[in-house]
């Protein structure tokens, strides 16, 4: 049995340490922030993210897929929002296979929940603000108290996500760490589609798009009938959220840009002035690790954008890969966190890589008919051929046993090939022909 201190309580760090006690081990996390669970009605509502297929397996480790899925809201494809307000609706994947909607706020709660009744003592309004690595001495600060105290334990593992106190104890006091962080030239905004008379003001069965070419406007639906509404849009420039200074600025602009959204949106005066704008940013790190006395897992070693709704998802799955190391590898923590790493490196790269690129995609790509005929030759190629050609959104969404790594690859080679069958003329008529079809696995 070893004693472990978690740093943050968030998603990862919740379901980690179910994962920990579950083997034996003896696990306290401390958590910045106050119970969230002591206001579960805001803490439920609003703020969602998709969960798909490498979030599932994390969460049905620990025996509660079963009770998120009553909450979770399947959507099966986007739908797309034209400017003039038509709605088009394009399938995510195959018949069946559909992302979920969960409330981040609530699957938090049932993730604490779970911990603590599985025996993880759980301490908030703790905030992390040093580590002494050789030791695994870790201070922490009360922000009702001010007081600190410094903790013992046999390794500590940092899931405090992007802004990760933990790494930056690796980039202050180690040689050699290297670490990026790059932000896009996108800020984000939170904004609010109401239920109407009781009932979901738009379909509830997909994720909405408001594609505009260099910015765009999304919606997924929450359990109370209310869509939660995110506008990416650049921070300066032409069309941004330094030039929308006004709430009449901001309204005209919506009501051009984003009609048929505005008309769902009674608080949008209140909301556009009182939301605040948001940063994305990229994490690269290495290593994740110090000897065997700290780990970094979920967004703290790789913070990514939401672009491929991957980030907790990507968490969820580093909670399953070291579980899998600690039934190999027993007690033997400093080849577990080293075969971690080693592993999940690759993968945290390229699935920050993907989000990035599918930025582009989402905002722009998924409103052009030429898009729209590559994901279709896609997708029929594919059904003929299953076991040699994959979609890119269906191995990185549905496939867990694919690493990202190996999509990130094949979903290049995939695109080079796609160019080329694109370049045929009249490519729009035989997209279905046996020629296409033999084209590509000349090419495959
Ligand atoms: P966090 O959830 O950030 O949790 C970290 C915890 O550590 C927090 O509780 C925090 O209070 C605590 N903490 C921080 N500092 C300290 C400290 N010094 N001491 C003690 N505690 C501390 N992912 C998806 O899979 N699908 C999506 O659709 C999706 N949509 C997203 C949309 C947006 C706009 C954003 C920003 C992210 C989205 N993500 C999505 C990403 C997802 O939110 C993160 O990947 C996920 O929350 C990471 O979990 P985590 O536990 O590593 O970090």
């Amino acid at each position: 049995m070893s004693r472990i201190n978690v740093v943050g309580s968030g998603l990862v760090g919740s379901l980690l340490s179910i994962y920990l006690v579950k083997k034996g081990h003896q696990v306290n996390i401390y958590e910045r922030r106050p119970d969230m669970r002591k206001n579960r009605i805001s803490a439920g509502r609003s703020i969602n993210l998709a969960l798909s297929d490498r979030g599932w397996r994390g969460l049905q480790g620990v025996g509660i897929a079963d009770e998120i899925r009553k909450v979770a809201l399947p959507m099966s494809g986007r739908m797309i929002h034209s400017i003039e307000g038509q709605v088009g609706y394009q399938p995510y994947g195959k018949e069946g296979q559909a992302i979920n909607s969960v409330s981040r706020g609530g699957l938090n709660c049932v993730l604490m929940d779970l911990a603590e009744k599985n025996g993880v003592n759980i301490e908030f309004n703790q905030r992390c603000s040093k580590i002494d690595l050789n030791d695994a001495l870790l201070t922490v600060e009360d922000s009702e108290s001010n007081k600190s105290k410094t903790l013992e334990s046999d390794f500590i593992i940092g899931t405090d996500g992007a802004y990760s106190a933990a790494r930056l104890q690796l980039q202050l006091n180690t040689d050699r760490f290297n670490y990026s962080q790059s932000f896009l030239e996108h800020g984000y905004k939170e904004l609010t589609i109401p239920a109407v008379n009781g009932e979901y003001a738009m379909d509830p069965k997909g994720l909405h798009i408001w594609p505009r070419g260099t910015y765009m406007l999304i919606a997924l639906p929450n359990l109370d009938k209310s869509f939660t509404c995110t506008l990416f849009f650049p921070f300066e420039g032409e069309n941004s959220f330094e030039a929308l200074d006004t709430i009449s600025k901001a309204r005209a602009f919506f009501e051009k840009i984003f009609g048929d959204a505005l008309k769902l949106m009674p608080d949008f005066d209140k909301e556009y002035a009182g939301n605040p704008v948001s940063s994305l940013m990229t994490v690269k790190c290495f290593p994740w690790h110090y000897k065997d006395k700290l780990l970094l897992i979920g967004d703290a070693a790789h913070a990514i954008v939401p672009f491929y709704g991957q980030g907790m998802n990507c968490g969820f799955e580093d909670c399953v890969v070291f579980e899998e190391l600690m039934t190999k590898y027993g007690n033997n923590w400093t080849a577990i966190f080293e075969k971690f790493e080693q592993l999940r490196k690759p993968d945290g790269d390229a699935i920050a890589d993907l989000a990035v690129a599918n930025f582009v995609e989402m905002r722009d790509k998924v409103g052009q008919a030429e898009f729209l005929l590559q994901k279709k030759i896609e997708a029929s190629f594919s059904t003929k051929h299953p076991d040699k050609w994959i979609p890119l959104y269906t191995m990185v969404t549905y496939s867990p046993q694919i690493r990202y790594s190996e999509a990130l690859h094949e979903g290049k080679r995939q695109e080079k090939i796609m160019q080329q069958v694109m370049a045929l003329p009249g490519i729009e008529q035989k997209w279905e022909s046996k020629e296409v079809e033999e084209f590509i696995l000349k090419l495959l």
